[in-house]
């Protein structure tokens, strides 16, 4: 089983806004997200990262236009998920599954790109953000003008997959694929429903840790950082714990990436924009 990742977008924050005893200088973090080559899934998406739809789109709300404005994304036109999966030999229609690691912009935006896909995500959170008002789900980073409308119809949920318990060196989670080789594990403190993604089929397990830092080196070093990340986190207080429980997954030896950790990695694809000289 073969996966990539590629980059959809920069974006520019303090590193110590992002480390505990981070310097003012500027990070370009990535903006990642997958793609599973599942023998029998067929292409499978992990998430879809930062697309028009969330910067420029026409059905953004007042909220989303001032997130966009503060966060000043820059997009990365040869990485962006249909030119990625052109790369590959793919069309959008060939997707036809999505998992969706947590609902924040970054990782939905391109969702409606995919009309024959089924979303794998968590059924709770979803059930959640069904519940609350628009002005409650900014809060949480939900912008519901960013999902398919027919987004409900399509959920396959996260509750409906088998559990696998934790055994001394593999985490537990729910197994989306029932051949173990993808285990959804979660991962709380970052965004309501938020799970990683567990492949223990390849010669180092590696767990792909979406959002649980920013950097690697705060995860690493136990540098998570204070305010105001706290403020914009779920649950600030499960951060380290979550942090810990990947600590000791690395000590065990094995592999983590994070979403928009800066420094390439060897799953990361590198395409070059034609359009650009
Ligand atoms: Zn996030």
């Amino acid at each position: 089983m073969k996966i990539v990742f590629a980059n959809s977008a920069w974006v520019n924050a303090a590193e110590r806004l992002i480390l505990r005893g981070g310097s003012w200088r500027s990070v370009r973090l990535r903006v990642r997200y997958g793609l599973i080559f599942h023998p029998s899934e067929g292409p499978v998406l992990i998430d879809t990262g930062y697309t028009p739809e969330a910067l420029t789109g026409e059905r953004r709300g007042r909220m989303l236009r001032l997130y966009g404005a503060l966060l000043k994304p820059e997009l990365n036109a040869a990485e962006q998920v249909l030119p990625v999966l052109k790369h590959f030999g793919l069309s959008q229609d060939e997707i036809r599954t999505v998992i969706v690691t947590h609902f924040h912009a970054d990782h939905i935006s391109g969702l409606s790109l995919f009309p024959k896909a089924r979303f794998i995500a968590s059924d709770a959170a979803w059930a959640r953000v069904k519940a609350r008002t628009p002005r409650q789900n900014w809060r949480h980073g939900v912008f519901v003008e960013l999902f398919p409308p027919d987004f409900d119809a399509r959920l396959d949920g996260l509750s409906s997959k088998p559990r696998i318990e934790a055994r001394d060196d593999v985490l537990g989670g729910a197994d989306l694929f029932g051949d173990g080789s993808v285990i959804a594990v979660d991962l709380p403190g970052h965004a309501d429903g938020q799970f990683g993604l567990l492949f223990a089929g390849l010669e180092r397990h590696l767990l792909y840790a979406v959002d649980v830092q920013w950097l690697l080196t705060a995860l690493i070093e136990s540098r998570t950082p204070g305010f105001p990340a706290t403020l914009i986190a779920e649950d600030a207080r499960a951060i380290e714990p979550t942090s810990a429980m990947l600590r000791r997954f690395v000590a065990a030896g094995g592999d983590v990436m994070l979403c928009h950790d800066p420094a390439p990695t060897s799953y990361d694809v590198t395409l070059s924009d034609p359009e650009a000289g």
